[in-house]
């Protein structure tokens, strides 16, 4: 990181609207080196999934994207003293458990009527004012213009939209649900304890239905904001990732000639303060954009076929083939 903190305090430096580019969508999908890439920008902060901060940070001190433990981190350190007396919100534990309860997929409903009588989507909550310190604090103390927030849940969107003084853009990337079905049933290791502890896996049916639910309801919501909203497919970006990224960041008003590209398919990546998320946001170094098309090879014919037909609307919706290429 070469932006240094300034330590002005949140209430007094930050007059203007704090800008959040979102990642909504469903995940699996590659957003974690579009997260990675972002983190190098001029002006921008990648934060990780920070709806996860409350328990994977505060309370279960995982790992930074920096490599030290979330209450080692300098940055994190500075932002969490800044936000809260004593450096950490009170039972952090509690927050996070309630915030989940409040953004479940079975609240879809109540949200998406709630938004229709013209009334905020995700009702206030007293952990409200703590969400909102963090982000304000977040912005002071990195100086940041735009804090990348890779949460991903629509609903949480919706909550960070309502809050005073928070400028949402939203970008949703999405990735053919084959491929992040086939990717859900991979193991893939966790470095957040820096041990052998692996992700959660899932079965197909629900990560297509997952899929289906949260890609259709990002589309509903902001498809028809496009000065606020861009969707990338995933295939289209590691086909094009340089010309994709410079819509990316132009979106939120930053420079794309500070995006870390060495040739037209790699990229540069220094280490980022992303908490929570998959563990390829700890990579480094020189990156190779490439498709990652192993599951065309190697999914059989009968889960490629559930999957398909549980997300078929969707899929034709994002423009994918419902019989691509491959086997
Ligand atoms: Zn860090």
């Amino acid at each position: 990181m070469s932006r240094e903190p300034h330590g002005i305090p949140a209430a007094v430096a930050r007059p203007e609207p704090i800008r959040v580019l979102y990642f909504a969508g469903s995940g699996r999908s590659g957003s974690t080196v579009i997260n990675n890439i972002l983190g190098q920008v001029g002006g921008a902060f990648a934060a990780g999934e920070l709806r996860y901060l409350w328990q994977r940070g505060v309370v279960e001190n995982r790992l930074c994207g920096c490599g030290v433990p979330f209450a080692e981190c300098e940055v994190w350190q500075g932002v969490m003293s800044d936000a809260f007396a004593g450096g950490t919100p009170p039972d952090a534990g509690a927050l996070a458990a309630r915030l989940l309860s409040r953004l479940r997929i079975a609240r879809v409903p109540g949200i998406l009527l709630r938004r229709l009588a013209g009334r905020l989507p995700v009702p206030r909550h007293t952990d409200d004012q703590a969400i909102q310190a963090l982000y304000a604090a977040l912005a002071a103390r990195t100086g940041a213009h735009v804090i990348v927030d890779s949460s991903k849940l629509p609903p949480y969107a919706l909550l960070l939209s309502g809050l005073p003084g928070i400028e949402l853009y939203v970008l949703q990337v999405v990735r053919d649900s084959r491929a992040t079905a086939f990717s859900w049933r991979r193991r893939k290791q966790l470095l957040d304890f820096g041990d052998e502890q692996l992700m959660p896996r899932q079965p197909l049916w629900k990560s297509s239905l997952l899929w289906l639910c949260w890609n259709s309801l990002t589309a509903l919501l902001w498809r028809r904001t496009p000065e606020r909203y861009l969707r990338l497919r995933y295939e289209d970006f590691v086909h094009a990732p340089r010309e994709s990224m410079e819509r990316v960041v132009r979106l939120v008003g930053l420079d794309p000639a500070t995006l870390p590209f060495e040739t037209a398919t790699s990229v540069r990546l220094e280490p980022t303060h992303s908490v929570a998320g998959n563990p390829t946001r700890h990579r480094v170094g020189t990156v190779e954009l490439r498709p990652d098309s192993e599951w065309l090879q190697t999914m059989p014919r009968r889960q490629r076929a559930l999957v398909t037909a549980l997300t078929a609307p969707a899929l034709l919706g994002f423009r994918y083939p419902l019989h691509p290429e491959g086997r």
